[in-house]
């Protein structure tokens, strides 16, 4: 199995890129914060949980968070292999990730960081929100938040995979094409 981690702060182009890495891997992509959402639009339980943390700029508990994940992990037992948007977000979520594979028998591939100055995440992330209806992009306190949080809980996560030597640093700045054509030169080292 191919399992790729796809990381980076809000605003990275995690989603864009995961989107296109999948297809062309022919992974199963997970975005956490997509099936957050969806629950939120369903109304069920867990959208309401989750949407009191998600329209602060918070991170969903990670026990919450990490049984979803274990869910959807499960409903796609067969394919080929998985690409994680959104996940992991903490040190703990990345433990119980490596946890949860191993118990399939796999295990992450490679973790790519998609690097992008904070000036610029503040950008995108404004002009997203004319389209995408978040109401997390609209809001400046949000961005600032989400962005803090990223900083505070989830940047350690880079170190957690350094030291399995997994992390890929990716310039997240340029076009989409041309980000493309750098994470697929990078995974595509995982296998050569
Ligand atoms: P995203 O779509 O990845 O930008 O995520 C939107 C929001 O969903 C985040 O700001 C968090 O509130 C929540 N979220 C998504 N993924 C996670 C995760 N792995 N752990 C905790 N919260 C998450």
């Amino acid at each position: 199995m191919l399992n790729l981690v796809l990381f980076g702060p809000p605003g990275a182009g995690k989603g864009t890129q995961a989107e296109s890495l999948g297809a062309k891997y022919n992974l199963h992509h997970i975005s956490t914060g997509d099936v957050f959402r969806y629950n939120i639009k369903n109304e069920t339980d867990l959208g309401k949980l989750a949407k009191s943390f998600m329209d602060q700029g918070k991170l969903v508990p990670d026990e919450v968070t990490i049984d979803m994940l274990g869910a959807e992990v499960s409903k796609h037992a067969k394919c080929h292999g998985f690409i994680f948007d959104g996940f992991p977000r903490t040190v703990s979520q990345a433990k119980a990730l490596d946890a949860l594979l191993l118990k399939k028998g796999t295990k992450v591939s490679g973790m790519f960081s998609l690097e992008v100055p904070e000036a610029e995440l503040k950008t995108r992330l404004m002009s997203r929100a004319k389209v995408s209806g978040r109401a997390d992009d609209a809001d400046p306190k949000v961005i600032q938040n989400r962005i803090d949080v990223y900083n505070s809980e989830t940047a350690p996560v880079k170190d957690f995979y350094t030291d399995q030597g997994k992390y890929n640093g990716i310039d997240g700045v340029g076009s989409i094409d041309a980000i493309f054509d750098r994470l697929c030169t990078a995974i595509d080292k995982l296998n050569s």
